[in-house]
Parts: structure tokens; C-alpha cells; sequence
């Protein structure tokens, strides 16, 4: 795995988070975008090096509605970048992790994606994601 790609924070009111987070780090998202396979809205912001992506939820039965329902706002998952995302599938497997689903999917920000099944990985959703602009 290369880096932390981002961290993502399930929110309830993306207008309201998308102001509250411009006002924190003194700039608005550089994108936002709908994401119809997670049933989610998101907004990415960039702190140096680093993003932020928010999610909110555009159905009620979208997991990022379950999680709030569940958890309440807050940090909802740690994504990785990762050069070979079929790779480091096959080699967490390998060692005993567990998954979500085991096939990438697109998400946003042009980005394969999977996530690990947070009981495999100490009760954090852990999301791999490659660029497929390469
Ligand atoms: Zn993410």
C-alpha cells in the first residue's frame, strides 16, 4: 500500500458539512460527486497533500444511512492507495482478511475500489483504491 488516500466522514447535511469543513481548512471542495453504486453524494476537500471526502446518504437504505443511523456522524472509513488493487486483494486474502465484496467497483474520484470487512481490520472500514487514470 502506498499512502492514506483519504479519510471519508459520513455526514447528515452536505450543504451544512460542505460549509463547516470550508470554514476549517479555508477552502471549499475542489469536487463533488454522486456516486450511484454507494447510494452516496460526495465532496473532496484537499489539506496539502491529503483529502477529505464527505459522504452523504441519497437513499435510506444506503450504507452511509445505516452507519449514522447506527453510529451517528463521524469518521466512517480509511482509504488506501494501492498500485494493484486485484493484487492486494489476492494477498489480504491470503492472510485471513475478510471483505465486503471482493470485486472492484468504481468509486468516486476515477477510482477502483474495495473495502475490507471492518471485523477482519479492528472495527475500521478499510477502502483500497487505484487510479484508473493509471
Ligand atoms: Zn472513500
Amino acid at each position: 500500500m502506498n499512502k492514506i488516500e483519504h479519510i471519508g466522514i459520513a455526514v447528515k447535511n452536505m450543504e451544512a458539512s460542505n460549509a463547516l469543513f470550508e470554514s476549517l481548512l479555508g477552502e471549499g471542495p475542489y469536487k463533488t460527486e454522486l456516486v450511484l453504486s454507494e447510494g452516496v453524494k460526495t465532496s473532496f476537500f484537499k489539506t496539502g497533500p491529503n483529502k477529505i471526502e464527505l459522504l452523504e446518504a441519497q437513499s435510506p437504505d444506503s450504507p452511509i444511512a445505516k452507519f449514522i443511523e447506527k453510529k451517528g456522524e463521524g469518521i466512517h472509513h480509511i482509504a488506501f492507495a494501492v498500485d494493484d488493487i486485484e493484487k492486494e486483494i489476492k494477498r489480504l486474502k491470503d492472510l485471513g482478511f475478510k471483505f465486503v465484496q471482493e470485486t472492484p467497483k468504481k468509486g468516486a474520484d476515477q477510482k477502483r475500489i474495495v473495502f475490507l470487512h471492518p471485523k477482519s481490520t479492528n472495527g475500521v472500514l478499510i477502502e483500497l483504491c487505484e487510479d484508473m487514470e493509471g
